[in-house]
């Protein structure tokens, strides 16, 4: 029998009715003679709230117990959907992260899977069971549960599906596949019927949250092909995979194949820094320390000898980067620092502009030509990122979409 790994998002499972439609399309897959293994996330909103419950009773929770805390939002999905399946006749036995095997390496809030032991799952195969996991989810060597980074639950379905040696992995979502860029702000975005794992990549790391980055990368070094599909209805979706074609109406020449945007966005700068060898490397050795992921980097010196530094990670790193920055102007010195977290990323993405140019060109004199200030750039092989003002993005995708010919008719 061939195993099939489905993955259901928080919105997918978020009231009683949809959980009943996402246990419908799961034993339709059981009734084609699949083992099935399911992935689900919390039911809507839940990880949030749960946030912000903890927000209501401690200004600094520890990791640990966030971790505590909002890996119980997977939980409440397992056991509902697995008593879903049951009462429809559907055996199926529901999975925590660590009754499914899942190791992860010590890093609250953002840890990695190490390895899965498949053999519960596989037993619960051979009992006839299908088998429910939650997503987002494991634990450590002393059994300490960590959580996988929002958006986790792409991460556990792939690394399932791979540990599984599944034929494929299936990401259910809200929205019918890929597009050119987020359905819900670009009106004119296009489905991709496939996309390659670099460009997808690149895509999620920028910004495009319906696949977690890490889930990418795993199935890129695996070959595992992913289906990106809605779990409203029964369209095809996007299949992420090594050598994509594009669509037949995309198939013109592309160099841009994606826009993304990235609200989650905090700039900080320091001021005022002595010139000399090794201060950057002490400054990003600190933010390392404290698990900050640093994004973009800009240095600009002045005649005096003295440098400011700036960089973007993401929102939630702000008490950390509010600690080791204040740290810093006392003992460097330096002459102050500063935090803003109303600006946001905005990216085209393509594999075409290795060996085309003027990308660059075009996407300034858009953002210029829509009165759209940049505040920092950076560009890899197939990406052009800028910073710009939050209440900017929305227009500054719109029309980039527009000016990389990527608009449906
Ligand atoms: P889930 O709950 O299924 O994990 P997410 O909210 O994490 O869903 O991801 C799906 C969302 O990703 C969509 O609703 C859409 O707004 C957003 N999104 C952003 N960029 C893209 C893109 N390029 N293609 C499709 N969806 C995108
Ligand atoms: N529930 C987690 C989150 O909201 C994981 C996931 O949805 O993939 O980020
Ligand atoms: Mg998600």
């Amino acid at each position: 029998m061939s195993i099939v790994v489905q993955k259901f998002g928080g919105s997918s499972v978020g009231t009683p009715e949809k959980m009943k439609r996402v246990a419908k399309r799961v034993m339709e897959t059981r009734q084609q003679g699949h083992d099935v293994a399911v992935v689900v996330s919390a039911m809507g909103d839940t990880t949030d709230d749960l946030i912000s419950l903890a927000a209501q009773l401690s200004d600094d929770p520890s990791e640990r117990e966030m971790d505590m805390l909002l890996s119980t939002g997977e939980q409440i999905s397992i056991s509902l959907l697995a008593m879903t399946l049951t009462s429809m006749g559907c055996q199926a036995v529901s999975l925590t992260g660590r009754q499914a095997g899942f190791r992860t390496d010590v890093a609250y809030s953002r840890a990695k899977i190490l390895t899965i032991d498949n053999q519960r799952v596989l037993e619960e195969f051979a009992k006839g069971n299908v088998v429910v996991v939650a997503g987002f989810q494991g634990v450590d060597e002393r059994g300490e549960v960590h959580t996988l980074g929002r958006g986790g639950s792409d991460t556990s379905a792939v690394a399932l599906a791979i540990a599984l040696d599944a034929e494929m992995c299936e990401i259910y979502t809200d929205v019918n596949g890929v597009y050119t860029a987020d359905p819900r702000v670009v009106k004119k975005a296009q489905k991709m019927d496939e996309v390659s794992y670099d460009e997808m990549l690149e895509m999620a790391v920028m910004g495009a949250v319906v696949l977690q980055p890490r889930s990418v990368e795993l199935a890129k070094e695996h070959e595992l092909k992913l289906h990106v599909r809605s779990s409203y209805n029964y369209t095809e979706g996007t299949i992420v995979k090594e050598d994509a074609k594009m669509n037949k109406d995309l198939e013109k020449e592309m160099i841009v194949v994606g826009v993304a945007h990235d609200l989650n966005v905090l700039k900080a700068s320091i001021f005022g820094v002595p010139d000399r060898p090794g201060v950057a490397c002490e400054l990003f050795a600190a933010w390392a320390d404290e698990g900050v992921n640093v994004d973009m980097i800009i240095q600009s010196g002045s005649p005096d000898q003295r440098q400011d530094i700036s960089f973007t990670c993401a929102r939630n790193d702000k008490n950390k980067c509010q600690k080791v920055l204040s740290a810093f102007v006392r003992s460097l010195p330096a002459d102050s620092y500063s935090l803003v977290d109303t600006m946001a990323k905005i990216s085209a993405v393509g594999a075409g502009m290795i060996t085309h140019t003027g990308v660059a060109a075009t996407m300034f004199r858009t953002l210029y030509e829509n009165g759209i200030n940049i505040d920092m750039i950076a560009t890899s092989e197939i990406r052009i990122s800028c910073i710009i003002d939050e209440r900017d993005v929305n227009k500054a995708a719109v029309a980039l979409h527009t000016a990389f010919g990527l608009d449906a008719e």
